[in-house]
């Protein structure tokens, strides 16, 4: 690639960096198809165990060195390591006459297809299983592990087809100027660790990896553009950009509010009581999306009260006074748990037994779940909420509200993701406490179009006027009922969008923790009235671009945050 070329990617870690690039390439070669050892299969299968042990202890060693989410997540890839049934189909190819390296190759690869079938989170996980793979086929066949320079000299911007956490967890902003890669999403690791590092990042960005090393690339992790050769006077102006941005972003602090005074409180999404730290942070006033579908993944068994109990528990004393917003489980499609198989062949997980169809399918899971939010709330001065995901039809809703009144939970609402339940939105708002809108699944069911699917990210695009529609109707029914309506969906992330949603009557807006500052900077410059006419400017608009750009015409905000 030569000259100045622009490529675009997913923003998901906002910032500017600027370096020459370091390629991250595949170095481990795959071990030849058929490979066989020399007949000794005991001997064989103690140099893999004794490679896949070696690999899982440098992991550990990385990860206390790390600290933190870096050591969770690279504890977890030396738990592959050291996986039982994945050292049983090792050894079961090596007793059939395959060398080491292949067999392990082998029994990497089935585990990786699995997880890649599953979609979601786990499919995110596939690369973390890679980089176990290739690190013991480098121990195998007497290769350097594979990895990423030390640092120490001009800090370089990492282009890979995707990360692995042990590629990542050691670096620091010092070493890297950004992260960009070809595969992976806004819940890939390399997103994750990207944005607790600081460091901006780009993820699917089509043909990154074709720049050759030691281009020098100006990354912008909050538009995704990856800039090739770009002109100082475009490096420059884009750094001043950034620490302007980043100066007015520190400015804005206290609780959400338009510029005329009209509250719009501001909530983190969180995962579990891990994400808590960066929330407070952050200045988050409460949780608006606690996703405790977390605590159930990678898990043979349902965990039991006190376990839910501890974890809702410190998530709620988070924050005193504050409101926390917990979703019941919400397993199935996306987020598959082992120990809730769905009860048949499911041709379309996405529309088959899911969010709280399964909930109601497995009523000890669910008394569990609501008992310990009950005693969770005894006694805490957070005000809790708890929420139904995937609600269709008021009498789900009203079945949801009574199990929380009989469990004792004092406020029941439901997360709006289906679009029967926004189009009967007044229907349903009598049944509740609160709605909390869901634009990912929203738009996925409102466009047909699966949100696992980056080629179909067009339709998924929440600026689409059809979804901006949806939201209305939502907001508007909850807000003549007398009810709140929130955004937890990652519409509420966007700050130009944030100013859109408060513009269609939505009361409250929840998101990742880093995405905070900039939603709250832009809110501070806009009155109630300025984001109502540019709601209402997005609707008329024909297209999600045209939409996108009527709304700016009306947040002349925006500009002086550089968004
Ligand atoms: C959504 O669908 O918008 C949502 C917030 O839930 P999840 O992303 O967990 O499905
Ligand atoms: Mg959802």
């Amino acid at each position: 690639m030569d000259g100045t070329t622009a490529l675009s990617g997913t923003g998901v870690s906002p910032g500017i960096g600027y370096g020459p690039v370091h390629l991250l390439v595949a170095e481990v070669p795959e071990p030849p198809v058929g490979a066989r050892h020399d007949g000794d299969a005991e001997a064989e299968r103690a140099r893999v165990h004794a490679a896949l042990e070696q690999v899982a202890a440098d992991l550990e060693a990385r990860g206390e060195k790390a600290g933190g989410e870096a050591q969770a997540v690279l504890s977890a890839q030396a738990m592959m390591a050291r996986d039982p049934a994945l050292a049983e189909s090792v050894n079961t190819a090596i007793g059939a006459g395959t060398a080491g390296a292949r067999a392990v190759y082998d029994a990497f690869g089935g585990y990786r297809d699995a997880l890649a079938a599953a979609g979601g989170y786990l499919a995110e996980r596939a690369a973390d299983l890679d980089d176990v793979r290739d690190r013991a086929v480098a121990v195998l066949t007497g290769q350097p592990m594979p990895g990423v320079p030390e640092g120490g000299g001009e800090p370089f911007v990492l282009v890979a087809r995707d990360l692995a956490p042990a590629d990542t967890a050691l670096l620091s902003r010092e070493v890297v100027a950004a992260f960009v890669t070809e595969e992976g999403g806004p819940t890939s690791h390399t997103a994750i660790l990207a944005r607790a590092l600081g460091v901006p990042a780009v993820v699917a960005c089509a043909g990154a990896t074709g720049i050759k090393a030691g281009t020098p690339v100006l990354v912008d992790g909050a538009t995704g553009i990856v800039r090739t050769d770009p002109p100082a006077g475009e490096v420059d102006g884009a750094r001043k950009a950034d620490e302007a941005r980043q100066a007015v972003l520190a400015a804005a602090t206290g609780p959400g509010m338009t510029a005329d005074g009209r509250p719009v409180p501001l909530l983190a999404n969180i995962g579990g009581p891990a994400d808590l730290p960066a929330a407070l942070a952050a200045g988050a006033e409460g949780v608006g999306l606690y996703r405790t579908e977390f605590l159930f993944l990678d898990r043979a068994q349902a965990p039991g009260e006190e376990e839910q109990y501890a974890a809702y528990r410190e998530v709620l004393d988070a924050f005193p006074g504050g409101r926390v917003i917990v979703r019941t489980l919400d397993a199935g499609a996306d987020k598959p748990l082992a120990f809730l198989p769905p009860p048949g062949e499911e041709p379309n997980p996405a529309l088959g037994e899911r969010g709280l169809r399964m909930f109601r399918a497995h009523p000890q899971v669910m008394e569990t779940q609501l008992r310990a939010l009950a005693r969770a709330a005894d006694g805490n001065t957070a005000r809790l909420a708890v929420m139904a995901p995937m609600v269709a039809t008021r009498e789900e809703a009203e079945w949801f509200a009574q199990a929380c009144r009989t469990a004792g939970l004092p406020e029941a609402g439901i997360m709006i993701e289906v679009p029967s339940a926004a189009l009967r939105a007044a229907d349903l708002a009598p049944a509740v406490d609160f709605f909390s809108i869901g634009t990912n699944d929203l738009a996925q069911y409102a466009f047909a179009a699966d949100r696992q699917l980056g080629s179909l990210g067009a339709l998924q695009d929440p600026w689409q006027p059809a979804l901006l529609d949806l939201i209305h109707t939502a907001a508007t029914a909850a807000v003549s009922a007398g009810k709140g309506c929130g955004v937890c969906g990652e519409a509420a992330a966007d700050p130009l969008l944030a100013c859109v949603l408060v513009g269609l009557g939505v009361t409250s807006l929840s998101m990742g923790a880093a995405s905070l500052p900039a939603v709250r900077a832009a809110l501070t410059r806009h009155t109630a009235d300025q984001c109502g006419l540019a709601a209402q400017a997005a609707r008329e608009a024909g297209s999600a671009d045209e939409a996108r750009a009527a709304a700016r015409t009306q947040l002349p905000g925006l500009a002086s945050l550089a968004m």
